[in-house]
């Protein structure tokens, strides 16, 4: 078994374990390898061992990556999109997972809408109110969803992201996650849409936010160990 195969089976160890806990069902939760600083043939041991997705955080970067990747797979990027690489982005992803401001969504629209094709998308949300950190506000989420929702037929809203304030103390992330679970439960019944994904907790913290309601992981180092 490789390291990223035996990493792998023990995040799914640790799920099973927290969804035991919350009384989940372990399939809803899906695992994104976030592969940043790592080469084509990391990503290639990824795919093959069974991760459910691969995420980058930076558009140049997959660039770079994703033609030398045989391997078919599904790509989210996590990062945050300038305006000027969202015709890159949607060229080079099958998701993106931080639309977090009307410009940027119009920006999408437009591209998609040339090209005559729909692109699953999240929206970002900065549940910890940093001001350094990209995502949305809460109070600016309703008008943000209501204009993807209204004006954006070629962006598919599946869910939420968030990256919570760092500490390391993982309980302290919980009730971020608890939070943005809540806003989604609040934005599906406001704008009836059927459940929305929760991409929510990285290796230091996942399987709170699995107990919380992830449905997606996004893990790095506890798949392929530091970053260098
Ligand atoms: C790097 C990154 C991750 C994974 O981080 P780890 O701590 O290595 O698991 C998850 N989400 C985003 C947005 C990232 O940039």
């Amino acid at each position: 078994m490789s390291t990223v195969a035996a990493n792998l089976a023990a995040v799914r160890e640790r799920i099973a374990q927290a969804c035991q806990k919350a009384g989940r069902n372990p399939q809803e939760v899906k695992i994104l390898a976030v592969t940043k600083t790592h080469p084509a043939q990391v990503v290639e041991e990824a795919i093959a061992a069974g991760v459910d997705a691969i995420g980058e955080n930076r558009v140049q970067e997959a660039a770079e990556k994703r033609p030398a990747v045989r391997l078919p797979a599904f790509w989210h990027l996590v990062g945050p999109l300038q305006r000027n690489k969202a015709k890159k982005a949607i060229e080079l992803f099958d998701l993106i997972a931080t639309v977090d401001r009307v410009p940027l969504a119009e920006t999408l629209e437009k591209l998609l809408a040339n090209r005559a094709k729909v692109m699953p998308v999240m929206v970002e949300v900065n549940v910890g109110r940093e001001p350094q950190k990209s995502g949305v506000l809460e109070e600016e989420l309703p008008p943000l969803v209501s204009f993807l929702l209204s004006h954006c037929p070629h962006l598919q809203l599946l869910g939420l992201l968030t990256v919570p304030p760092y500490h390391p103390d993982p309980e302290r992330s919980r009730p971020h996650f608890r939070r943005l679970r809540e806003v989604a439960r609040q934005l599906e019944a406001a704008f009836q849409l059927p459940p929305l994904q929760l991409s929510m907790g990285m290796s230091e913290d996942f399987w709170v936010a699995v107990e919380e309601g992830a449905t997606w992981v996004r893990l790095g180092r506890a798949l392929f160990g530091e970053r260098r």
